[in-house]
């Protein structure tokens, strides 16, 4: 791809805008020199005003998304971009969620521009785990674990049950839920059928990965080993 539309595809600006950056000799090589829209270079040697180029397109990153954000973008109130770089709003693709938390729900969320790897990993076939970790109103019953992994629940206005979920009790009111689709609400619509109220959901782990260390509200990119070791 010609340097104008591959910097203007990152949110840089309007080919236009983009344009005169290299007419102004903005849009350098790592050693400083200018480059030109014809010129063949490594993304890793582009720089900006010096700045290394953003992300390329195909990246997945991971968010440690708090409580309050929503992934929709059509939801007035605050979403889950404002976490990120503004400039990632304009990207073309756009970095999108991969399937949805709750507003209320923490934990990790993955983002891509890849529409392919993002309807592999959603996919039920590709049946990979997610772990939450949920707080209930009420005490656990002990008749939830047999349930979830029966794969005959329904819920509401459901035409299809759901595939067996793990349940492990942490105490009374926490349990850990592994699920491996991602039905609206689903975790909290369980919780529901059985009669309880999920007050807070984490989710804790997609396959293989994890948050690790990163701070709440905090994202970084992913490498090709953590992107495979989602199945
Ligand atoms: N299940 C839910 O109910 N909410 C989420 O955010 C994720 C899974």
């Amino acid at each position: 791809m010609r340097l104008v539309r591959l910097i203007a595809n990152l949110g840089y600006g309007s080919q236009r805008d983009v344009k005169m950056l290299l007419k102004e000799g903005r849009v350098t090589r790592a050693d400083g020199s200018v480059l030109s829209d014809g010129d063949k270079v490594e993304h890793a040697d582009i720089r900006i005003d010096g700045e290394e180029l953003d992300p390329p397109q195909g990246s997945v990153l991971m968010l440690h998304k708090p409580a309050g954000y929503t992934c929709s973008t059509s939801d007035p109130s605050r979403v889950v971009y404002e976490l990120l770089p503004e400039r990632f709003e304009y990207r073309n693709p756009i970095i999108a969620p991969v399937g949805r938390l709750d507003r209320d729900t923490t934990g990790l969320l993955l983002l891509t521009d890849d529409g392919q790897l993002l309807h592999r990993i959603i996919s039920p076939k590709a049946n990979v785990p997610k772990v939450y970790e949920a707080e209930l109103a009420r005490p656990l019953t002990g008749e939830e674990a047999a349930l979830f992994a029966s794969g005959t629940l329904m819920l509401k206005s459901e035409k299809t049950p759901l595939l067996p979920a793990a349940l492990e009790v942490l105490d009374e009111t926490r349990a850990r839920l592994t699920i491996r689709e991602g039905r609206y609400h689903q975790i909290r619509r369980m919780f529901a059928a059985v009669g309880n109220h999920v007050e807070t959901l984490h989710r804790v782990s997609i396959g293989g990965l994890t948050l690790g260390d990163l701070e709440e509200g905090e994202w970084r990119l992913l490498d090709a080993g953590e992107v495979a070791s989602v199945f």
